[in-house]
């Protein structure tokens, strides 16, 4: 038996170029309030959590969250005396000994981001123990390389890089009235004009908008032959979303959310209930590698894509498995990465390499964060 001897916790300045994550224009929910500037500081100050599951055998796997260092806790004083001692290859079992025994602080948020952490560090392990990279473990490649688009405003480093779209945060919500929607307008009219017509262009709006402000927005760009709008709405407004698809899909833009979603229940309702077009599961938010692939199975049986929200390597491993997801998103916010890898990027396509595992080393440039 393979046993856990040990999870470690390990937190990290976040990686993102502060100055520029912070000023990126975006209007988000609390963008509102006066204390909007004091969230954008305890979001930017949160570091970047990162667990490393170590083996009797002296095997160790890694596994990281967003930007909330609450999952310390949970995994420091919950999930470690919960699974030292495991079988760290029973990686379905552990998932669901973790998810139920978490039920009553869990179900969604920073428990399943936990969970996620420790369930991908889990396949890391399997496929180091194995010799081989996890997609393989998953059942193989479905393609050779994967299409990118590029999101944040540098529309410049998206084109040179040869990615087929730009997804554009959007920086005017319903409070900025008709200014805003014109200036919301100019942003794609922009992108539009230097990516030129053949190009994808998305809009993000990180539940800043609401239902009829999206409508009036998507009538404005309908013009610029935008793809999709992604999140207008907060994440639990399952209504909002049923009614407002089909109502983008006659104007031909298609409706995605899910990045705030989580488990294989989560994703069950938005696509039962008609919700979405692209899912936009995370596999750092969304219960792990193991959550995610149940995921895209549910999905590619409803007609629903799945475009992963950020994905980091692990989450590539899942895409590049499933006829369910046909491209990856590509921050461009100039990060340091949290770890070194080996795939190679070319083109405007990324090619995984055949590295044991997820084939990641922890980046030694980062600065941890001591307890
Ligand atoms: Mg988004």
């Amino acid at each position: 038996m393979l046993k856990i001897t040990d999870i470690q916790t390990m937190v990290f300045e976040s990686p993102v170029q502060e100055e520029k994550w912070y000023k990126l224009p975006i209007q988000r929910p609390y963008t509102k309030y006066p204390e909007a500037d004091a969230i954008q500081r305890l979001y930017r100050t949160g570091g970047i959590f990162v667990v490393k599951v170590v083996c009797s055998d002296g095997a160790y796997g890694y596994g990281t969250t967003g930007t909330y260092n609450v999952c310390r806790d949970m995994v420091e004083h919950f999930f470690r005396p919960l699974l030292v001692g495991s079988n760290a290859l029973e990686i379905e079992r552990l998932w669901d000994v973790m998810f139920n025994a978490s039920l009553p602080f869990g179900r969604r948020g920073a428990a399943l981001m936990a969970i996620s952490a420790i369930d991908t560090a889990l396949w890391d392990i399997f496929g180091k123990e194995t010799g081989l990279p996890v997609y393989q473990l998953l059942g193989g490649k479905v393609r050779e390389g994967m299409r990118c688009y590029g999101t944040g405003p540098q529309i410049e480093q998206h084109k040179a890089m040869g990615y087929f779209g730009s997804k554009i945060p959007m920086p005017y919500g319903p409070e900025a009235g008709a200014w805003g929607m014109r200036e919301n307008e100019a942003r794609v009219r922009q992108v539009r004009e230097f990516m030129g017509g053949d190009a994808e262009i998305m809009c993000d709006c990180w539940c800043g908008w609401d239902y009829p402000y999206t409508v009036r927005m998507a009538e404005r760009l309908r013009p610029y032959g935008i793809t999709w709008i992604e999140e207008p709405l907060m994440p639990d407004d399952l209504e909002g979303y049923r009614r407002l698809r089909p109502v983008l899909n006659r104007m031909g833009i298609l409706l995605t959310t899910g990045e705030h979603e989580h488990t294989r229940w989560g994703a069950r309702e938005l696509i039962d209930k008609g919700c979405v077009d692209i899912l936009q599961a995370d596999v750092e938010y969304c219960g792990g590698v193991s959550e995610l692939k149940k995921i895209m199975n549910y999905a590619s049986a409803h007609h629903v894509h799945v475009i992963p929200h950020t994905p980091s390597v692990p989450g590539m491993h899942v895409i590049i498995n499933s006829t369910a997801s046909p491209c990856i998103e590509r921050i461009t916010l100039g990060a340091t990465p949290l770890f070194l890898t080996d795939y190679e990027e070319k083109d405007g396509y990324v090619y995984l390499s055949d590295s044991p595992g997820f084939g990641i080393e922890l980046n030694p440039d980062l600065t941890r964060r001591e307890p």
